[in-house]
């Protein structure tokens, strides 16, 4: 395909027409980009890059999928909303899909992961009042410090982050914040207005945390004793990002709740579900919460697509996979700047040591070379490609890390 180049100053007008007009809210890397094929994008100066973003896992699918694209268009091109007072011939089956794929007994669709999030959070807390008889106002969810769940007021009201939160309040009450991976303080939390417990499987922008063995465990067992509904927000890790269709299969565990957003739609359109395994959403009526895009026929006809071509060209498997080659290759980089890396299939990240620099300078060497990735705090470098990405390509990624990885 000839691309269209985009004249250096042209580029540059269109960045200084985003600074003036556009909310400052993102400082993104200056790379314009105009097209992507699986793991591969290219900027409007025709450079070519592999995304190790993967817009933070919505594209676990890559680039552009051919069939996701064709479901798109023919949806697209029938029917796309109806809203919910009306129903469409898409819903069922996406609920049948999702339903099958993960479980489920009950399923929400909303647009964006934070709505899923805000949705969960209200269902546990009407479950809490009518199955479990909390006292009115009363219900209280435990989350984990340095969460990252979404942006909207509830949810920074509950981030320990202080770019996220400072200067937003006042915020919603009934939360409660305990260290993240601590059982003993997990336990400690847990009052009888404790009606939820939301958490994600691994810390995914808090730099790829990942709990200590046994811990997911304890939490499911003291949830089940207190009756407290286990909220998992696996919109990062979920659809096949760590190897397994679900996070919480690493930790032989079950959600009551499982959050999913960014890859159910490969990237293609702003889709999220609430699946509950309890009858957590059976508490909600008529009237009582809505969207008017969610479950739209058209969001539903490409996620069932985005679910189908995950499974079916083996996307989880490789992960897991090429997750643990990757991960592999870059321990074995030679690099005195490098602390750590940790992860868990395609769901990477590097800590630098803490005198190296802000990671923020090596990502944006690194898209000098051809590789896109982004930094996480200070000094975290996320890794996490398309899950469709081949060993030939991981050993050109980590040539350029490595190289990219130095003193300087
Ligand atoms: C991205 C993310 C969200 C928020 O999703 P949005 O679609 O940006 O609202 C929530 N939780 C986790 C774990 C995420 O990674």
């Amino acid at each position: 395909m000839a691309d269209l180049l985009l004249p250096k100053i042209e580029t540059n007008r269109m960045i200084d027409t985003e600074q003036r007009l556009g909310a400052h809210n993102y400082a993104p890397i200056d790379v314009m980009l105009t097209r992507g094929k699986g793991v591969w994008v290219w900027d409007v100066a025709g450079n070519r890059y592999l995304d190790c973003l993967s817009a933070y896992s919505a594209l676990n699918q890559g680039h552009c999928h051919p069939q996701i694209l064709d479901a798109m268009i023919a949806q697209a091109g029938k029917l796309t909303i109806t809203s919910r007072a009306l129903r469409n011939d898409q819903l069922g089956l996406f609920y049948e899909d999702l339903a099958q794929l993960t479980g489920a007994h009950k399923i929400l669709p909303m647009n964006s992961g934070a709505e899923a999030v805000e949705s969960a959070i209200k269902a546990v807390r009407k479950w809490g009042y009518e199955v479990r008889g909390v006292p009115e106002d009363e219900a209280e969810v435990i989350v984990c410090a340095n969460n990252f769940h979404g942006r909207t007021i509830a949810i920074v009201g509950f981030s320990t982050d202080p770019a996220a939160k400072r200067g937003f309040g006042p915020f919603a009450p009934g939360f409660k914040i305990i260290p993240f991976g601590d059982l003993a303080a997990f336990e400690a939390a847990i009052t009888p207005s404790t009606v939820a417990f939301l958490v994600e499987p691994i810390q995914g922008e808090a730099g790829v945390i990942i709990p200590p063995a046994g811990y997911f465990k304890g939490v499911r067992e003291a949830c089940s004793r207190h009756n407290i509904i286990l909220i998992l927000d696996e919109i990062q890790t979920g659809l096949g990002r760590t190897g397994k269709l679900l996070a919480e299969e690493h930790e032989a565990i079950e959600a009551d709740v499982t959050l999913l957003g960014k890859a159910l739609s490969g990237g293609f359109y702003p889709i999220s579900a609430v699946l509950s395994n309890k009858e957590v959403l059976g508490v909600l009526k008529p009237g009582e919460h809505g969207s008017t895009f969610g479950g739209n026929p058209l969001a539903c006809a490409i996620s069932r697509t985005a679910l189908r071509v995950l499974i079916q060209e083996g996307m989880i498997e490789n992960a897991a996979q090429q997750g643990a080659y990757f991960k592999k290759s870059l321990e074995a980089v030679k690099s005195n700047i490098v602390r750590e890396v940790r992860g868990r299939g395609l769901m990477l990240s590097i800590e630098l040591m803490p005198d190296a620099g802000v990671a923020r300078r090596y990502c944006e060497k690194l898209a000098r070379m051809g590789v896109l990735a982004k930094d996480v705090h200070n000094h975290t470098i996320r890794i996490s490609p398309p899950l469709i990405i081949t060993r030939d390509q991981i050993d050109w990624a980590v040539d350029r890390i490595g190289s990219c990885l130095q003193r300087h």
